[in-house]
């Protein structure tokens, strides 16, 4: 079974079609307008929650090395405070001495100082609370050097150097012991284990890779400390490039630096603050990564944001441009389908017009244009545009034909009428047509169709309706003509309760005239007969021929007998006088039969027998002369 059965569903996937019609290429320079903006925002939006974070990392920083600061500073101060209190205690009893050492750091409960130690001013161990012989020579030591080097009444802080008496790193405080001259007398020095002064990284959570350093001023590390396996203490190490050592003096007490650990190699936003009373610095530092951790989640939910909006935006994008695809496919089809049925209508030798019906415009094809004897491609064909160009009495019938067709009660528009031409003159069109388009209630929009020329076919039927219904040799009305004819006057007259008569004329002793002067004079006399008859009578009267030398003379108002008798006299008087055909002056009569409706028939039929046999009884009477039917059996009152 395939895998897409529908073949909507493979329209949509064949990418190669898409490729083919260019609308991958309109994706991907959508997307290359749109995306750059969507991540560009996002990366605006990264770098600013960095910014934020290292603002607050570093806020947190400040605030955490003043708390470390302050709390070395007591610390360091309560040293030194013992030391002063101690050394005054000096000149005394040793083992008081050493009572009140021990009584010392019972108070301070054994955390602070490990040992306190005595050197003379020979610097010599005079006194110590560690099991070491006194007598040890202490010159070289670097806190006995201090004081020798005679700095005053200042508290030395060493750097922490590792005791292998007692097995672990330590750090020496000292002061020195001066007599009332200001000689030195000796240096009282309390050790101390330099992690004590870590005991506050363990109450602050910055992250794993956070660091901690008591570093005096001139870089040396006191102590320092981070989480990181292998993050080491570096006690004693010599910090170099700092901002607070002594390459870099300043007269700051406080500051923010960053840079790459030379011990971890991990970098780091520092603080470090300067310790209110003595030459000690702490730094906090917090490693960047952890730092811009706590927005991880914000970037994380950023990203995603983007990614759904890229996402959807491509989809979107895809939409619209297989859309925009779709409709120009559909337009272009029809475009074509257009163009072959227009070819198709124009081989026939049809005129095609295609008509906007909103705007009124219609579009007209050559053949069109030399139909309607125009020059524009493009004519109004709206209300007005068709009261111009269609004969009046045409348009009523052109009215109904479209409204039929618009109101879907036929199916097509076809009408044949007259269109004026730029001479004037009318000429005969079947208009066809068909609504190509319409809106969503039914209303048409646009409607094609084709005018043909059928001017020539009007002028071939007209030509032979005159034929059928004419007398070829004089061109009166014919026998058909006339009893159609009739049969209206009799209508309207029944209707109307009027009257009407019949004259039935034959012309006497007519064949001598074709046998004396021939067939062509016989003609040429009826010809002249049917003209001067004609001209005496009423325009709505009608003279026919209906026989050899016969005529019928219908007067559809007749309002009695004496009227028709006076009408029959005039022909006979119009006959009587000479006619002159081919040199020839030739003398005729006629015999006249008159009949009347309703007196003599209530039909053509009956109404023409009558005077026909009113002619025959003139004839018999000695011809030129009229006569009236006579009156049927049964009278027939009006
Ligand atoms: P009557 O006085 O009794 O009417 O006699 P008539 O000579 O007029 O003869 P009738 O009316 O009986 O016949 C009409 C003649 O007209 C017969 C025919 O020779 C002639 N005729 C019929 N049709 C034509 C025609 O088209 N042309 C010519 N020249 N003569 C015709
Ligand atoms: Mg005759």
């Amino acid at each position: 079974m395939p895998l897409f059965t529908s073949p909507r569903l493979r329209a949509a996937i064949d990418f190669a079609a898409y490729f083919r019609r260019g609308v991958l290429v309109r994706l991907v320079v959508f997307m290359a307008l749109v995306l750059p903006i969507v991540w560009g925002g996002t990366t605006f939006e990264r770098v600013q929650l960095a910014h934020i974070a290292q603002r607050e990392s570093g806020r947190e920083l400040q605030n955490l090395a003043h708390a470390f600061a302050e709390e070395v500073n007591a610390t360091v101060s309560t040293i030194d405070m013992s030391l002063l209190h101690l050394r005054t205690h000096w000149g005394g009893n040793r083992a008081e001495f050493a009572q009140m050492v021990e009584r010392l750091n019972r108070e301070l409960h054994g955390r602070v100082i490990l040992a306190i130690s005595v050197a003379d001013a020979d610097g010599r161990l005079a006194f110590t609370t560690v099991d070491v012989k006194p007598g040890m020579d202490l010159r070289d030591r670097d806190f006995v050097r201090y004081h020798h080097e005679g700095h005053g009444d200042t508290l030395f802080v060493s750097y922490p150097q590792f005791a292998p008496i007692a097995g672990e790193w330590l750090v020496q405080f000292s002061r020195p012991m001066l007599d009332a001259q200001g000689r030195l007398q000796g240096v009282i020095i309390a050790s101390v284990e330099p992690s004590y002064f870590k005991r506050f990284y363990h109450a602050i959570d910055l992250g794993p890779s956070t660091s901690v350093a008591l570093v005096r001023r001139d870089g040396r590390i006191i102590t320092r400390t981070s989480r990181l396996p292998g993050g080491g203490e570096a006690m004693g190490e010599l910090l170099q490039g700092l901002p607070y050592d002594g390459a870099h003096p300043t007269d700051a007490t406080s500051g923010m630096f960053s840079r790459m650990s030379r011990l971890d190699g991990i970098d780091r936003n520092y603080a470090w603050r300067d310790l209110p009373d003595y030459p000690l610095v702490v730094t906090v530092g917090q490693s960047v990564a952890d730092a811009g951790a706590r927005y991880t989640k914000q970037e994380t939910m950023l990203i995603r944001k983007a990614i759904v909006a890229s996402v959807l935006l491509t989809l979107l994008g895809w939409i619209a441009i297989a859309a925009l695809d779709n409709r120009r496919r559909v337009a272009e089809a029809l475009a074509t389908a257009e163009a072959r049925w227009k070819l198709a209508l124009s081989a026939s030798g049809d005129g095609v017009w295609d008509c906007d019906l909103v705007t009124g415009m219609a579009t007209l094809s050559p053949r069109a244009q030399d139909i309607l004897d125009s020059d524009e491609p493009c004519i109004r064909l709206d209300a007005t545009g068709l009261q111009e160009l269609v004969h009046p009495e045409d348009m009523a019938r052109v009215r109904y034909a479209l409204a039929e067709h618009f109101a879907g009660r036929a199916q097509d528009y076809a009408a044949e009428h007259r269109i004026r031409r730029r001479n004037g003159e009318w000429t005969w069109v079947l208009a066809r047509g068909t609504v190509a388009e319409r809106d969503e209630e039914g209303r048409p929009l646009r409607m094609v169709g084709t005018f043909a020329d059928i001017g020539l076919r009007k002028t071939r039927e007209a030509h032979m309706r005159h034929q059928a219904t004419h007398d070829a040799l004089t061109g009166l009305p014919n026998r058909i003509l006339l009893a159609d004819r009739l049969r209206q006057a009799v209508r309207i007259a029944q209707r109307e309760k009027t009257r009407l008569a019949v004259l039935f004329f034959d012309l006497d002793k007519f064949k001598p005239v074709n046998d004396s002067y021939g067939h062509a004079v016989g003609d040429a006399l009826l010809v002249a007969v049917g003209q001067r008859v004609a001209s005496c009578l009423r325009e709505s009267d009608t003279l026919a021929r209906v026989g050899g030398d016969e005529f019928v003379v219908l007067l559809p108002r007749c309002a009695n007998m004496e009227d028709a008798r006076t009408v029959g006299e005039n022909i006979l008087s119009q006959l009587n006088r000479p006619f002159t055909v081919e040199q020839h002056v030739l003398q005729i009569s006629g015999s006249i039969g008159c009949a009347m409706f309703p007196d003599h028939g209530l039909d053509g039929e009956s109404l023409l027998r009558g005077a026909d046999r009113a002619m025959y009884e003139a004839k018999n009477h000695g011809r030129n002369r009229v006569r009236v039917a006579r009156r049927p059996a049964r009278h027939i009152p009006l």
